[in-house]
Formats: C-alpha cells, sequence, structure tokens
C-alpha cells in the first residue's frame, strides 16, 4: 500500500513553542535532515529493509522536523524554512511535485508516496535507480530529472504544502522552499531515447501550472513568503537560458501577487548579467546572494541594488564549519543596510545548511580549543540570529566577545601555525616542479626494471573488507587489542591478499589496504593538522552521509605513514607491490578545509607531506607508487573564469608529490570518473606514468579521450569491469572490452585493471572476475 510522502498536519498538536517578538531579519536557507544523530538514516534503512513501518518513518521525519522548526524559533530566526526536509533528495520531491515520473516505475496517477519515489530513488526488483549526480561543486548528489516532449506534468506531491500546515500547526510561520522552475528544468537531462539537442526550457510553459497550483495553495495555506531556490543562476548561463528566468517569473507574477518571493542563488557570485536578468525579475521582493564564496557578489550589490526590495545577505557559511568572523560580517552588513536600507536587509546563510554538520554540542571528544573555533549547522543559527539582533542595535555583547576571543585565539594558536612548513610551501608557489625526463624514456626505463609483460594487470589497492577486519580495527582502536596483536592480524591479511594475487597470477600487487577504513581519514589521522568530529555528518546522497576531516592548522607529516605495511607487503613477494597514497587534493577536496588561508595552500602543505611519503616509500625499495586523486575533479569551480587557476595549482600539488623520484619509480594515479573530456589537457599535465581510471558506462567518451592519451605516451588503465556491481564478468567479455581499447590504442600503454578498488565487493566475486581478468589478459598477449 503507498502511503503519502507526508503525513496530514499534526493539527491536534497544540503549539507549544515559545514566543518571542521577532523583529530582527534573520533566514536560514535550509537545514541538514539526517539529524544530530542521523536519526533519518537510521530510519529510512530500517523502513527500506522491512524491519519498521511507513508510520514509524513519516515519525521520525515529524519529529525531526518540528525540533528543527522549534529551534530556529527559539534562537529567533524570522525566516524559518519548510519544505527543506527530504526523505531522499529535494530535486526528487520537486520530480514528484510536478508528477515527472518516468514511465517505467509504473506510477499510475493520484499522490505520488513512498513506493513510487523511493523507486525513482533506488529503484526496485524490476527497475534500477535513477541516475544520481552531484549537486554544484558540493559533494550532496541530487536525483536527476528525465524529462521529454510528452511529459505531463501534474500536481502529484503536496509534500510542500503539508510541510508548511504542518510548521504552521506547530504555531510557525514558515517559509516555503521551492527548486526554482529554472533550475529545476536546467538541472534535467532529456529522458532516455529523447535527442541530447532536446530543449528542456522550451518545457518551462508546460511546468509552470503545476508551479502555479502550488503557489495558489501555499497561499491560501496562509504563506506570506515563498523562496525559490535558483542556484544555476550562478553558472556561466547563455543568454537564452537566463531570458528562460525572465519568462517564468513573469508566468508567475500573477499567482504570486500578494505573496512576497524570495529568489535564492549560491554557491557563487552571480555573473554581472545574470544578475541584471535577477534583479529586473517580474513579482520578487527579495533576492538572496552567498557572500561567502561569491566574491564579487559585494560589488555587484554597490553596483545597483533595485530599491524596495530586500536582500538576504548570505554572510554565515553553510559549506564549512567555522565559527563566523561576526565582527566582519556585521562590518559587511551594515555596509549593505546602507545600500538596501534598514528595512529590507536580511541576515542569512550563505546556502543551505545542509552541507555542513549538524550540532556541535554532540562533538564531546573535540579538543576544547578547537572546538570553540566551530560553528555546525546548530551554532550557525544562533550566529545568524545574533548578527540580525547587532544589526538592529541590540548586540549580544557576551555572544560577540566569546566570538571574537575564538577567533584571537585561533589566529595566535601555536597548534595552527608551523613556520617550517609555511616558508616551505610558500617556497613551492610561482615554480614549477615536474620530473626530469619525459614520460615515454622514463616507461623504457621502468620497462626494464620492472620486467612486466604487455598488458600488464593490476588492481586499485584495496581488496574486501571483512567483517572480521573491521573488527580488528575497531578493538585496535578501542584499545580491546594489543599493537602486536593488531599488526599480526594485519600481516596475515596482507599475505593472504599477496597469496591470492600470485595465484591469480597478476602482474603488479596490492596490500590490499586492510588497514585503513577510509582513504582520507587514514592519513589525516597520521598528519599533524586534522582533527576529526564523531558525529560530523553531511548529507552525500539518500542516507549516506560522509564525516570529513577538519583541516585546522598547517599540515605536516611527523613520521612515515605507510612505509611499515607496504614494504612488509613487498617482503612477501618477488612481483613488484604498489605502495598506495591519496593525493594531496582528493584529501583537501575530501575535508572541512581552513578559510583562514587559500585552498592552494593548504593544498600544497599536503602536497609536501605526502612528497615525503613518495620518497621514503622509493627508499624502502617500492618502486611504483599509486597516488590516487579520486576527487580531483570534484574541486573543479563552478564557473569557468576560474577553472584555469585551480587546475593549476591542483595538478601542480600533485607533480609536487612525485618530482623528486627516480625515472626507474613508476607514479600510478587513479581517478573515479572517466568523463573528464573537458580537462584532458591538466590529466596530462599531471605527468603521471600510469593513469587508471573508472570506465564501466562511457567507453564512447572515454575513446576520445584515448586518442589524447596516446599522443602523450604514459600508461593507461581504463577499468575493464565494473566493481559496483556484484556480477562477475566473463573471460570473453573483458578480451572483448580490452580488444575495443585496443582498436585506438598503442598495446604497450595499455593495462589490464578493475574499474576501482575492490573494498566493497565479496571475495566469492572477486576471485573469479580477477581470474577471468589475468585469463583475458593473458589471451590477448598471444594475439598481439
Ligand atoms: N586505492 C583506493 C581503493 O582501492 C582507491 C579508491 C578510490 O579511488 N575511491 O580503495
Ligand atoms: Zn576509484
Amino acid at each position: 500500500p503507498s502511503s503519502s510522502l507526508f503525513p496530514s498536519p499534526a493539527t491536534n498538536r497544540l503549539a507549544r513553542f515559545h514566543f518571542r517578538l521577532r523583529t530582527m531579519a534573520s533566514h536560514i536557507v535550509g537545514y541538514p535532515r539526517m539529524g544530530p544523530k542521523r536519526e533519518l538514516k537510521f530510519s529510512l534503512e530500517s523502513f527500506w529493509d522491512g524491519k519498521s513501518s511507513a508510520e514509524e518513518l513519516q515519525k521520525v521525519a515529524a519529529d525531526l522536523r518540528s525540533s528543527i522548526w522549534k529551534q530556529m524559533a527559539d534562537a529567533g530566526i524570522k525566516y524559518i524554512p519548510s519544505n527543506t526536509f527530504s526523505y531522499y533528495d529535494q530535486v526528487l520531491d520537486t520530480t514528484a511535485m510536478v508528477g515527472a515520473v518516468p514511465p517505467r516505475y509504473g506510477w499510475n496517477g493520484g499522490e505520488i508516496g513512498f513506493d513510487v519515489y523511493f523507486s525513482m530513488a533506488r529503484g526496485n526488483a524490476s527497475v534500477p535507480a535513477k541516475e544520481m549526480t552531484k549537486w554544484f561543486d558540493t559533494n550532496y548528489h541530487y536525483i536527476v530529472p528525465e524529462l521529454g516532449p510528452d511529459v505531463k506534468f501534474s500536481y502529484a506531491s503536496h509534500k510542500a504544502v503539508n510541510e508548511f500546515k504542518e510548521a504552521k500547526a506547530l504555531g510557525i510561520e514558515s517559509i516555503p522552499v521551492l527548486v526554482g522552475p529554472v533550475s529545476y528544468l536546467l538541472l534535467s537531462k532529456p529522458a532516455k531515447g529523447i535527442e541530447k539537442s532536446f530543449s528542456l526550457l522550451s518545457l518551462v510553459e508546460n511546468i509552470l501550472p503545476v508551479y502555479k497550483e502550488v503557489v495558489a495553495e501555499l497561499k491560501s495555506a496562509g504563506a506570506s513568503w515563498i523562496q525559490f531556490d535558483e542556484p544555476t543562476l550562478v553558472m556561466d548561463l547563455e543568454s537564452h537560458k537566463l531570458q528562460a528566468f525572465t519568462h517564468a517569473y513573469s508566468e508567475l507574477e500573477s499567482s504570486l501577487s500578494g505573496l512576497n518571493v524570495v529568489i535564492e542563488t549560491y554557491f557563487a557570485d552571480v555573473p554581472v548579467e545574470a544578475y541584471k536578468t535577477l534583479i529586473a525579475l517580474k513579482g520578487v521582493t527579495g533576492f538572496g546572494f552567498d557572500l561567502v564564496r561569491g566574491t564579487r557578489t559585494l560589488d555587484l550589490i554597490k553596483s545597483g541594488f533595485p530599491s524596495g526590495k530586500h536582500l538576504f545577505a548570505g554572510v554565515v557559511d553553510g559549506r564549512n564549519i567555522w565559527a563566523n568572523d561576526l565582527a566582519a560580517s556585521l562590518n559587511t552588513l551594515q555596509a549593505l543596510e546602507g545600500i538596501v536600507g534598514k528595512e529590507k536587509i536580511v541576515v542569512s546563510t550563505s546556502c543551505s545548511l545542509l552541507h555542513t554538520a549538524v550540532d556541535l554540542v554532540y562533538e564531546t571528544k573535540l579538543d576544547k580549543e578547537i572546538k570553540s573555533w566551530l560553528a555546525f549547522a546548530a551554532q550557525k543559527v544562533d550566529e545568524v540570529n545574533a548578527l540580525a539582533n547587532a544589526l538592529s542595535g541590540q548586540k549580544d555583547e557576551a555572544f560577540f566577545s566569546a566570538n571574537a576571543a575564538a577567533h584571537a585565539s585561533r589566529k595566535s594558536s601555536p597548534r595552527v601555525t608551523n613556520e617550517a612548513v609555511q616558508k616551505a610551501a610558500a617556497a613551492l608557489m610561482g615554480s614549477d616542479h615536474r620530473r626530469a625526463t619525459n614520460v615515454s624514456a622514463r616507461l623504457d626505463a621502468q620497462r626494464k626494471k620492472l620486467n612486466l609483460p604487455i598488458l600488464p594487470t593490476t588492481t586499485l589497492g584495496s581488496f574486501p573488507q571483512t567483517m572480521e577486519l573491521r573488527k580488528v580495527r575497531r578493538e585496535y582502536k578501542a584499545r580491546k587489542i594489543s599493537e602486536d596483536e593488531y599488526v599480526k592480524a594485519i600481516e596475515e591479511e596482507i599475505n593472504k591478499v599477496v597469496k591470492l594475487q600470485e595465484e591469480l597470477d597478476i602482474d603488479v600487487l596490492v596490500h590490499g589496504e586492510p588497514e585503513r577504513n577510509d582513504m582520507v581519514e587514514y592519513f589525516g589521522e597520521q598528519l599533524s593538522g586534522f582533527a576529526f568530529t564523531v558525529n560530523g555528518w553531511v548529507q552525500s546522497y539518500g542516507s549516506r552521509c560522509v564525516k570529513p576531516p577538519i583541516i585546522y592548522g598547517d599540515v605536516s607529516r611527523p613520521e612515515a605513514m605507510t612505509v611499515f605495511w607496504s614494504s612488509m607487503a613487498q617482503s612477501m613477494t618477488s612481483r613488484p607491490m604498489k605502495g598506495m597514497l591519496t593525493g594531496p587534493v582528493t584529501i583537501l577536496n575530501w575535508s572541512f578545509v581552513r578559510n583562514d588561508q587559500p585552498r592552494f595552500e593548504t593544498c600544497y602543505q599536503i602536497a609536501l607531506a605526502i612528497k615525503n611519503e613518495v620518497e621514503d616509500l622509493e627508499k624502502a625499495g617500492i618502486n611504483v607508487i599509486q597516488i590516487d586523486e579520486a576527487a580531483l575533479r570534484e574541486g573543479l569551480p563552478l564557473r569557468k573564469s576560474e577553472q584555469a587557476f585551480y587546475l593549476d595549482w591542483a595538478v601542480h600539488s600533485f607533480r609536487i608529490t612525485n618530482c623528486g623520484v627516480k625515472d626507474t619509480s613508476q607514479i600510478h594515479t587513479h581517478m573515479c570518473y572517466s568523463n573528464f573530456n573537458d580537462i584532458i589537457r591538466s590529466i596530462i599535465d599531471m605527468d603521471a606514468d600510469v593513469i587508471s581510471i573508472e570506465n564501466s558506462r562511457s567507453d564512447e567518451k572515454l575513446l576520445s579521450v584515448f586518442r589524447e592519451g596516446v599522443k602523450y605516451g604514459a600508461g593507461i588503465g581504463p577499468g575493464v569491469y565494473d566493481i559496483h556491481s556484484p556480477r562477475i564478468p566473463s573471460t570473453e567479455e573483458i578480451a572483448d572490452r580490452v580488444n575495443k581499447m585496443l582498436a585506438v590504442l598503442e598495446s604497450n600503454i595499455l593495462w589490464v585493471n578493475p574499474d576501482c578498488g575492490l573494498k566493497t565487493r565479496k571475495y566469492g566475486e572477486v576471485k573469479p572476475a580477477l581470474s577471468n581478468m589475468v585469463a583475458a589478459a593473458k589471451l590477448l598477449r598471444t594475439q598481439l
């Protein structure tokens, strides 16, 4: 039975919230959904496993929403968002709202319930899930709408209205948040079978009637404000796309009359042309800007802001965990107030707080001083409120001075600054670092040294992580087993993995990474300048969360991190053993980074630490070293004008790690994506000897990239089978795949390896799959 996505409002519950005169203009763009202890995650997973009912899930969700609303109301926030909760994703919620369900999910009309909704999100027994992609440059992933000319939009989920009513029943006048119609279309893709050239924006006429219905219902439910999130406005949009905004909002104007409307932008500043379009939109009363990442936003506003409109000034960072510099923000706000007027300025967050951790209160293990420097979502709500109060002349002196003291301590703390590291990193800038010999000469030297066959086989690092393995690590961490016992257990595991690879006759071995739970955390824990939270989770997609380390200080490497295990593994075999490291850019992009120095400075510091590790591995006799850069693409700035600079320092950081090794030492890198047509020049410029990449779904695209590869002549290992699936590929299938690659690539640069690490697979899958992979390579060698 399909239960409605949203329970009817709890009208029977009395509004028990304590009221305060809320005259200060404060606003929160959006709030994390998972709960301070990931309550929603556990409730969702239990529901999906059939262990609890839809009602139980709805109850957990309703409790989370009401506690969030109550917290914001108690803090004194004036514009409290509703409909920023989601059971999976706000873009999928919008798809449900407009009834754009692809036919394969078997929806027969009516209000969309959990069954159809979660089928789209996660797939079901007969249909796979819809595609998911990254939400701008965050680590959040949204479910991509699939639209074609025949899509019949209809109002099919009343979630936004229900949530508004639910808040109202609790005594909260909320501001309902919708993904704006134009961004929704721009974030969609043409449905299967529809030509790529299909104009998604041609659907604007068809989708607006649903938005009008939603708006009308919100109005009659008593809404006085409504928020449309239109973050695509920060991208480099062509003028016809900008015109779609003008068109859509003038179409909506009459429906919106009587309502206050704020258009939210975030993640960057709005380009000048888009700014002009935005502030001229009809029917709109306020505009929200990211004043943290939008470095030029201030100038834009100074250059002209429409009189009588509200400015939602996003000064509190929704993407990071640092306490706001309240004094500096207050200055900014006062300057803005001078432009837009006292009545029209609203203090806000830079974007939804979805992208930061939930509540610092639950960090019981964090060092006290470091903790005083931080603010998670709950604390950011208080910051927004304190700023709004201060702006209206009711400054909470104690709050401001505690904040100033924390900032002073962060600035002067010896645990933040390491002068030697700063000097070394500063010395790197402006000069180039690369290996002295070109890649083809290096490959020749390496061929002699390593004596590998043509089409060499290897894997990407991790082997299956069994329950026992996780238990051993956990017990060692909790000091339940001794260091000796731990080393012995890991040594046994490595030995098992080495023997298995020898039996399989793989050419370049790995140790299997049994000592690591996470490829960033493992290094962060051994580097100085990193701190770790207990509950600092951030939603990545659906119920999945990540817990990024916090880089708070200059990064250095007190001692070797991987040499012990790698040389142990090398001693077990006469075949080359790959040293396995995470690259600086990936460590940076998967952490909460410092905001008191540019990202590139932090990255150079990490690069120096990894460089030391690379050189220690080389000294210890490790001749092949893989430096993973899984997240290099992820850090690419949204705006084209900023991309070259990022790629320049990111690639430079990678080269720094290995510019000092001998020609005979072979540097590999691995990336978990293959769609890098647009950054291929930079990939080449990384100057690795061998690159392995994911290649499960996009052969075609990849081949065009490979043509470039031929030119630069480095080794390349496109994944020959998909490790994300339990399916075991046959020898024939793999051979066929490699043959296709050989059609465009020279055989002497091609490597044969899976798509990615094998951590999440079972031995029952890994053994036959790798055995078939080696068989395919051997078969092809005889044919070359
Ligand atoms: N070496 C890592 C592993 O095999 C690579 C994983 C990744 O790039 N995500 O687990
Ligand atoms: Zn990978």
